[in-house]
C-alpha cells in the first residue's frame, strides 16, 4: 500500500516513518553520518523507502539547518558540516517520482506537535527550541508562518546591539546568551573553576543546592526572558512552548525568565514544556506533503 512518508534528518541520526491511511509508524532509524556525503544519505532514505513501498505518494524531509523551501535547499547546517548548499528535494527528486517537500527540523517537528496536540490549533503560539542554538517556529491556527521561507530563526534576533559576534554574522544574537554554551560560560565564569561540566550536570548541581549553578541558571533565565519579552510584543501569543536539550530545566531558570519578562514587557507570559515523543518530526514531515497534496 503507498503511504505518505516522513523523513527526520538529524546531526546523528535521521529517521523515517510512514502514514497509512490514518496511523503513522517509524519504519527506520539511520545513522548520519558526519563525514559521508548527503547524497548517501540521501539514496540510502529512498533505498529504504521503496523497499516498503514502491508507488509513495510524497517525502517530507526535516532537516537540521537553514532550508530555502521553494527549492528544497538547505544552505548550512550547524550540526553538519558536510552539508553547505545541498539541493534536498532535487537529489531526491532524480530518486523518487512523488512531490517532495524540504522544511527546517523545528518547523517539522512543531506540525508534528500540533497534530498531536501538544500545540493547541487555535491561536498564535510560539515554539522556541532551546539547545546548542535557538531555533523558533510561529504557529497560527494549527499552520506553520514561514515568510519568504525563514520565519521563526528567533536565535539570530539581536539582544544585544553590539555583543557577541554570531557564525549568522551578525552580533549579538539571542542564541549567544541563552543557549548551551551561554549556560556552561555563565557557571564557569560565576563559579571561577576550568570545569567543563555540561549542561545537565550544571543542571544537576543547581538541584543540590550548588550557589554558582543556581546563579548561573539565573543568568540564563534572565536572558531567556529578554528574548521572549521582545517576542511578546511582536506576537502577542497566546503561550510560548519551550523544546530541546535546556527545556526540561524551565523550573531553575523560570522565575528569572518570568522577572525579566515581567519588567520588560506587560502582556500575559504563558509558558509551557513539550513532551513529545522523537518520532514527532518524521510525523510532521510526512503530514506537510501529505496536507500540501491534498
Ligand atoms: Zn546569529
Amino acid at each position: 500500500m503507498s503511504s505518505y512518508w516522513g523523513a527526520d534528518i538529524g546531526g546523528t541520526s535521521t529517521k523515517l516513518g510512514r502514514i497509512d491511511g490514518r496511523e503513522f509508524e517509524m519504519v527506520a532509524v539511520l545513522p548520519t553520518p558526519a563525514d559521508s556525503p548527503p547524497r548517501a544519505l540521501l539514496q540510502r532514505l529512498t533505498e529504504e523507502i521503496l523497499d516498503y513501498d514502491s508507488h509513495p505518494e510524497g517525502l517530507g524531509v526535516g532537516v537540521a539547518g537553514l532550508v530555502e523551501i521553494e527549492r528544497g535547499l538547505l544552505l548550512t547546517s550547524p550540526n553538519m558540516p558536510a552539508w553547505v548548499n545541498v539541493p534536498v528535494r532535487e537529489t531526491l527528486r532524480s530518486l523518487l517520482s512523488c512531490p517532495i517537500v524540504v522544511h527546517n527540523d523545528a518547523n517539522t517537528f512543531a506540525y508534528g506537535a500540533v497534530a498531536r496536540k501538544e500545540i493547541p490549533s487555535e491561536g498564535v503560539w510560539l515554539l522556541i527550541t532551546l539547545g546548542t542554538g535557538i531555533g523558533g517556529t510561529i504557529v497560527h491556527d494549527g499552520r506553520i508562518i514561514f515568510g519568504k521561507g525563514f520565519a521563526g530563526e528567533f536565535g539570530h534576533m539581536s539582544v544585544k546591539a553590539h555583543g557577541l559576534p554570531c557564525p549568522c554574522g551578525s552580533k549579538g544574537c539571542w542564541e549567544r546568551y541563552a543557549s548551551k554554551d551561554a549556560i556552561i560560560s555563565y557557571y564557569r565564569e560565576i563559579s571561577g573553576t576550568d570545569d567543563q561540566p555540561d549542561p545537565r550536570e550544571i543542571a544537576d548541581r543547581a538541584r543540590r543546592g550548588e550557589q554558582p549553578a543556581i546563579e548561573a541558571f539565573d543568568r540564563l533565565g534572565y536572558w531567556i526572558g529578554v528574548g521572549l519579552a521582545n517576542l511578546g510584543w511582536c506576537f502577542s501569543p497566546h503561550g510560548f512552548v519551550l523544546a530541546g536539550g535546556l527545556a526540561p530545566n524551565l523550573d531553575l531558570f523560570e522565575s528569572s525568565c518570568r522577572e525579566t519578562y515581567r519588567q520588560r514587557c506587560p502582556l500575559d507570559l504563558d509558558i509551557s514544556r513539550l513532551k513529545l515523543a522523537s518520532d514527532a518530526g518524521a510525523l510532521g514531515a510526512a503530514l506537510l506533503v501529505r496536507d500540501e497534496d491534498q
